[in-house]
């Protein structure tokens, strides 16, 4: 059996796609919801919830609350641990180890403490979701901007369809054939802020210039559009550190992983631009 945690989410419902077919169970904290395939209570803040007996291959997705991180992740580890699973695949940060990122110290411990742990593991050290940059893209072509704090530094970002499709793939991967094993995942091309908004003006037609501000400049502009204060100071504080080149890790292991080269960012905003 394959354990997803996470499943509700984003990136959690696309391994669900990916995987379709295959022996799952969604591990969730809200079981009323139909995904397609069996659910299991599992409450990272819970746990006595967290039960993966069963589970040849845990794909364990971080989760969003930064402040929760260890408490949370030492939980499913030591759930995992206690299951013994076969392979726990978790959804880390690009150079985990190393990177001045803020959100990686908190990745850097789970990677530690999953090692610890003795269970044979994947590092899936994903790269930015391009979604970072076109969620909200209605909103980019109508203020004519990219804003941001990440001067020149490049971002090897990637679909979350593509990295789902490479967390799946190593699921379903033979045993042992990925375990011990530390994907550095993202797109086969990096690119500036400025690449990013001149690759907008090109696929819509609209100016849009990219606005490079100070950092703290950039966390007001954030709190502004209504974005809790430190997740804002943390983003602002991320592109710092891309300025710096902390996503700037280009690697085949996306495109080896999946079959097929990254999805581009062109390719992505054409098909966001569909629904903006
Ligand atoms: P989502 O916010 O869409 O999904 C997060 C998932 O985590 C949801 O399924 C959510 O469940 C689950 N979750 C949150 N808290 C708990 C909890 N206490 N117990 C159990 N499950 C919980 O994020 P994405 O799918 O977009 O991204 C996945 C992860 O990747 C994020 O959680 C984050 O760690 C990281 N990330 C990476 C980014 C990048 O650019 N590389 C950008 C943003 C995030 P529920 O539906 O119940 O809320």
């Amino acid at each position: 059996t394959i354990t997803v945690t996470g499943a509700t989410g984003h990136l959690g419902r696309l391994v669900l796609e990916e995987l379709r077919g295959a022996d799952v169970v969604a591990a969730v904290r809200d079981t009323g919801q139909d995904l397609g395939v069996p659910t299991r209570l599992a409450d990272y803040d819970r746990p006595e919830t967290l039960d993966f007996t069963g589970t040849d291959a845990l794909l364990f997705i971080s989760n969003r609350e930064l402040d929760k991180r260890v408490d949370q992740h030492r939980a499913v580890v030591d759930a995992a641990r206690a299951a013994n699973v076969g392979l726990i695949v978790y959804t880390s940060i690009t150079k985990a180890d190393t990177s001045p990122i803020p959100i990686a110290p908190g990745h850097k411990w789970t990677e530690d403490y999953i090692q610890a742990s003795g269970l044979p593991y994947v590092f899936l050290r994903n790269n930015w979701y391009f979604e970072n940059y076109t969620a909200n893209l209605a909103g980019t072509l109508q203020n004519g901007a990219v804003l941001g704090a990440a001067g020149n530094g490049r971002i090897a970002a990637a679909t979350r369809a593509d990295f789902a499709a490479a967390a799946a793939a190593v699921l379903t991967g033979k045993p042992d054939e990925h375990a011990g094993k530390i994907y550095e995942l993202g797109g086969d091309e990096a690119f500036s802020l400025g690449d990013l908004a001149a690759e907008i003006t090109a696929r819509s037609g609209t100016e849009v210039v990219y606005r490079d501000l100070p950092e703290d400049e950039y966390a007001q502009t954030l709190i502004g559009f209504g974005v809790p204060e430190g997740f804002a100071r943390a983003l602002a504080a991320s592109d710092t550190a891309i300025s710096q080149g902390a996503l700037d890790v280009v690697t085949d292991d996306l495109r080896r992983l999946i079959g097929r080269p990254a999805t581009t960012l062109a390719e992505s905003l054409q098909a966001a631009l569909k629904n903006a």
